[in-house]
C-alpha cells in the first residue's frame, strides 16, 4: 500500500496574516513540514522580523507586504511568489480582525471594516490564488474561519457574520474547484491566545465561562492547530473537501 505523507516538501504556502498570531504559527508548521512559506500582512517591520525568525528555524521563508483589502495588492503577491517559486500550493487564508460591540453600538464603519477583512479580504486571496491554482490542477486552500460562524455569542454581530460567510464560500469553492485538484476546507478555532484576543480573554469571569462550553477544561493554544492544518494542507486529506474542523475542545458539538 502507498500510504500519503504530511510531508510538505517541494511544496509552497502562502500565509495572510502570517506575522503573528495564528498565521505565525501556521507559517512556522508548515515550514517545519518541509513548505516553502510566505508570509503577508500590512506591517511590513513586524512581518520582515517574522520572517527572519522563521529562516532562523531554518525554514525557507520570506515577507511581501500586502493588505488583504487591497486586489491590487494581492494580485501582484500572487505573481511575486509564482514568478520567484514557481507554484502556489497551499492557501492560508488567515487575515483577520474583530471589533466587538452590541448590536445597537455598532457604527456602519465597523461593519465595513469588520467585513471588509473577514469576509471580502478572504473572498479576493481565495479567488486570485484559486486562478493560479486552477493552472497547476492542485492546491489546497485552508480558510481560517471561527467557532464563530456556527454559533453564537453577545458582541460579536459583525465577526460571526464574517465568519458564517466564510463557512459558506468553503463549501461553495470545495464544490466548483474539485474538478481542479483543488481541495477547499476551512478550520474554526475556539479563543486561542494571540495578539487580537489577549485583552479579550483576561477577564477572569470570560476566562470561567469559556473553559465551561468546552469538553476539554483548558484553552486553545497555537500548537493545537498545527496537526489540523498541516493534514489539511498535506495529501492526506485528498479526499476532504468543503468541511469546516472546529478546533474548539469540543465546544460546538455540545
Ligand atoms: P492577530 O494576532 O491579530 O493577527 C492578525 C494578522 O492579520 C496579523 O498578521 C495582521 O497584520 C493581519 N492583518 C490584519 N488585517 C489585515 C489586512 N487588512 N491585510 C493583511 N493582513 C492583515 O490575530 P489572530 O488571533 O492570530 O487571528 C488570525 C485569524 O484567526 C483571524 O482570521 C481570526 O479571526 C482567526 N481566529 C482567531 C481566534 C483566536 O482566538 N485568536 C479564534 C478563531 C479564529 P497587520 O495588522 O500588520 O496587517
Amino acid at each position: 500500500m502507498k500510504t500519503p505523507t504530511f510531508d510538505l516538501t517541494g511544496k509552497v504556502a502562502l500565509v495572510t496574516g502570517g506575522s503573528k498570531g495564528i498565521g505565525y504559527a501556521m507559517a512556522e508548521a508548515l515550514g517545519l513540514y518541509g513548505a516553502k512559506v510566505v508570509i503577508s500582512s500590512r506591517g511590513k517591520e513586524e512581518g520582515e522580523l517574522a520572517a527572519q525568525k522563521l529562516n532562523e528555524q531554518n525554514i525557507n521563508a520570506c515577507y511581501i507586504q500586502c493588505d488583504v483589502m487591497k486586489k491590487a495588492q494581492i494580485e501582484s503577491l500572487v505573481e511575486q511568489i509564482v514568478n520567484e517559486y514557481g507554484s502556489l500550493d497551499i492557501l492560508i487564508n488567515n487575515a483577520g480582525m474583530n471589533i466587538r460591540k452590541q448590536l445597537i453600538d455598532i457604527d456602519e464603519s465597523d461593519w465595513d471594516t469588520v467585513l471588509g477583512v473577514n469576509l471580502k479580504g478572504v473572498f479576493l486571496v481565495g479567488q486570485t490564488v484559486a486562478k493560479q491554482m486552477i493552472k497547476q490542477k492542485y492546491g489546497r486552500i485552508i480558510n481560517v474561519s471561527s467557532i464563530l460562524g456556527s454559533i453564537a455569542m453577545p458582541m460579536q454581530t459583525c465577526y460571526a457574520a464574517s465568519k458564517g460567510g466564510i463557512n459558506q464560500m468553503t463549501k461553495i469553492w470545495a464544490d466548483e474547484l474539485a474538478v481542479y485538484n483543488i481541495t477547499v476546507n476551512a478550520i474554526g478555532p475556539a479563543y486561542i491566545k494571540t495578539p487580537m484576543t489577549e485583552e479579550w480573554l483576561a477577564d477572569p469571569k470570560r476566562h470561567r465561562n469559556i473553559l465551561q462550553s468546552k469538553m476539554i477544561k483548558r484553552m486553545g493554544e497555537v500548537t493545537d492547530l498545527i496537526g489540523p492544518v498541516v493534514f489539511l494542507a498535506s495529501d492526506t486529506s485528498a479526499f476532504v473537501t468543503g468541511q469546516i474542523l472546529n478546533i474548539d475542545g469540543g465546544w460546538t458539538a455540545k
